[in-house]
């Protein structure tokens, strides 16, 4: 993205040709390449129960027919005897961070190219997890997406957010005080350089950082209304962004055709942001009925977490995140119970930072969803309906086409699981052993049937 970028300022003449060299890249002979599921129990990522048994031809990167009589198989075709194993659409992660796993938080402030290389090796384990899809909420993903897109390296679609926008203190704010004040236009911070978060204090500033993050191929923009519980210097009671502030960004969101999503866990913080046009809530875990109900009402986006215990008891006792940490927790079934109630739009993601060895219980942390929901509503809420807030990004969406389906004319991100899924949700929580099948874009990245 940045080469090319490079190439077209210097040689404008050569920008329409370079692009489309690049994105050719971009899905190598999905053209050609067949798969044919036989004997396969499918849950479609919506509903309740698993089909008949059934066939399912994969042709190029879409589903071409779904039949519960016999397909042939063309030649050349890879055939896979499904056994009445269970096939259903690949995972997304609606709330993941793909450069922020691996490293701790001063390293993701630290070398580019090694937190590239990480994030790169951690990108092929999410997608080995089941997991062709993530929607980033924050990180300097752009280089890395363009890389598994081209093939490079395998790993799952991204969506981009790029750098998290916030306010001075604000949530995502990592400086210490010795970096305090602030000059407006004048040098950025480490966390903005390596394009990990960029602080706004004005709407003509947010505005600067918002379409920064569209130029460089955001597919929606993130900014945090509130505090939060990993930086040092936010309480987790104040609003940060003014109204005019959080118009700005949507405005400026709105004329790429995308949205905006917040950090918000107060009820202040989110009455704010969807007055001014926010789409979609991040977390919510603080907010009151009222505010559940307005959610509701205007048909905003939830997406929220069932944030693992690991995650509060890592913090150490008596800081600041731990303090801070205690408040939020009680919050999450709350939460769940009122998205529940008000019939709330809500999607599933798991927010994992700096934990590599939380980040392999990607799976469980869904499963974990069964606290409130049934295997299939979990399930179809990683699938089917996170992949609905995905096409929230409208024209900048990196993945045109329908995702999260099992059906025709779909996208071919698949898994095959030993198992089913609907009885046993556990067995997703040790992709290594059940996944038998993971393909995503119609080309098989695991293949242990
Ligand atoms: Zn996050």
């Amino acid at each position: 993205m940045i080469r090319v970028s490079v190439l077209r300022a210097a040689l404008p003449f050569l920008a329409l040709s370079l692009a489309s060299a690049a994105h050719a890249q971009g899905s190598p002979q999905t053209a050609a390449r067949a798969t044919l599921f036989q004997n396969v129990r499918i849950f479609d990522g919506k509903g309740s129960t698993l089909s008949a048994p059934s066939n399912v031809l994969v042709k190029g990167n879409i589903i071409e027919r779904i039949a519960t009589a016999p397909i042939a198989a063309e030649p050349g075709a890879t055939v896979i005897a499904g056994n009445g194993r269970t096939l259903m659409p690949g995972l997304i992660d609606n709330h993941w961070h793909a450069m922020l796993i691996r490293p701790n938080p001063v390293q993701a402030m630290g070398d580019v190219g090694y937190n590239n290389i990480a994030a790169g090796v951690e990108a092929t384990d999410t997608l080995m997890r089941g997991f062709t899809t993530i929607r980033d909420l924050g990180g300097p993903t752009f280089g890395l997406k363009d890389a598994i897109d081209q093939g490079l390296i395998a790993g799952p679609r991204i969506y981009p957010s790029g750098a998290i926008i916030t306010v001075t203190s604000g949530h995502g704010d990592f400086r210490q005080l010795t970096e305090l004040p602030r000059t407006i236009g004048g040098m950025l911070s480490r966390m903005e350089q390596v394009g990990g978060s960029m602080v706004a204090d004005s709407p003509d500033e947010v505005r600067v950082r918002v379409r920064e993050q569209l130029m460089q191929g955001a597919s929606q923009i993130k900014l945090t209304a509130g505090g939060g519980v990993s930086s040092p210097f936010s309480p987790i009671d104040v609003s940060t962004f003014t109204e005019a502030e959080l118009h700005a960004a949507v405005e400026a969101a709105e004329n790429w055709g995308t949205y905006v999503a917040v950090h918000a866990f107060t009820s202040a913080a989110i009455q704010r942001s969807i007055a001014a046009g926010v789409k979609c809530i991040e977390h919510g875990f603080l907010m009151d009925e009222a505010t559940a109900k307005l959610i509701a009402d205007k048909g905003v986006w939830l997406s929220t977490q069932p944030l693992p215990e690991e995650m509060r008891t890592g913090l150490p006792v008596g800081s600041v995140q731990r303090t801070k940490a205690e408040e939020v927790w009680p919050g999450i079934a709350r939460t769940y119970e009122l998205a529940k109630k008000y019939k709330i739009k809500t999607a599933w993601g798991t927010d994992v930072l700096f934990s590599q060895a939380l980040a392999q219980k990607q799976g469980a942390i869904l499963a974990s969803l069964t606290r409130w929901y049934s295997p299939a509503e979990a399930l179809a809420m990683a699938t089917g309906t996170n992949a609905e807030l995905l096409a929230l990004s409208g024209k900048r969406n990196p993945y045109p086409g329908k995702l999260g389906v099992v059906e025709q004319g779909a996208l071919a991100d698949l898994l095959l699981v030993d198992g089913n899924p609907l009885e046993n949700i556990n067995l997703i929580a040790d992709p290594a052993k059940n996944f038998k099948v993971i393909m995503k874009d119609g080309k098989i990245y695991k293949n242990e049937n």
